[in-house]
């Protein structure tokens, strides 16, 4: 929003600033330390196979995948848009395989996921400790609650995808740019 002093204009706009809304919707870890009291603003999990590299996690391009090609471990996680209100601050929670279960089956059951309050801990309480999470309803209304976040429109902004863009096509940019890198570099 600009606005003009000369003539005193004001510049309106429907949706933020395009690069605003990662920023908004961080990715988050449960820490060692554990979390609760995160209320989920999804209906549905999403969830996708991803490798670590670069220095964060990028998604698996399937079956033309270079990570895969180049040994790189996948791993499977699962997104959902969750919301601390005592925190008052939004992100993406990041789901191990194992403890996705436990949404999955909640899902099955309970056909939306929104509303509902996770506590986290990590056995053991490391960083890397196994993830477990428990489901309780929270005091919220799925109606009271902040929108939703749009997962893929955000995982997308957060891996580096343009619009339209493949994972491979992505990978194949990520592999220019570090190879040029490592050229000047030398
Ligand atoms: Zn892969």
């Amino acid at each position: 929003m600009t606005m003009d002093p000369e003539n005193g204009t004001i510049t309106w706009t429907s949706a933020p600033p395009v690069g605003t809304q990662e920023m908004t919707w961080p990715v988050l870890r449960i820490p060692s330390s554990g979390a609760k009291g995160l209320i989920i603003l999804s209906d549905q999990m999403l969830g996708t196979y991803t490798h670590y590299f670069g220095g964060r996690s990028n998604p698996c391009g399937d079956h033309q995948c270079k990570a895969c090609e180049d040994g790189n471990q996948k791993r499977w996680h699962g997104y959902l848009g969750v919301w601390m209100p005592k925190a008052a601050k939004k992100g993406i929670l990041e789901i191990t395989e194992a403890a996705a279960d436990t949404l999955a089956k909640m899902a099955d059951k309970r056909v939306t996921l929104r509303a509902l309050s996770i506590a986290a801990q990590r056995q053991p309480a490391k960083a890397n400790g196994k993830l477990i999470i428990q489901l309780t309803e929270s005091e919220w209304s799925a109606d009271g609650l902040p929108p939703a976040p749009d997962l893929v429109r955000i995982l997308r902004r957060i891996w580096g995808l343009q619009p339209e863009e493949s994972v491979q096509q992505m990978q194949e940019a990520f592999k220019r740019r570090s190879n040029a890198l490592n050229g000047r570099t030398k």
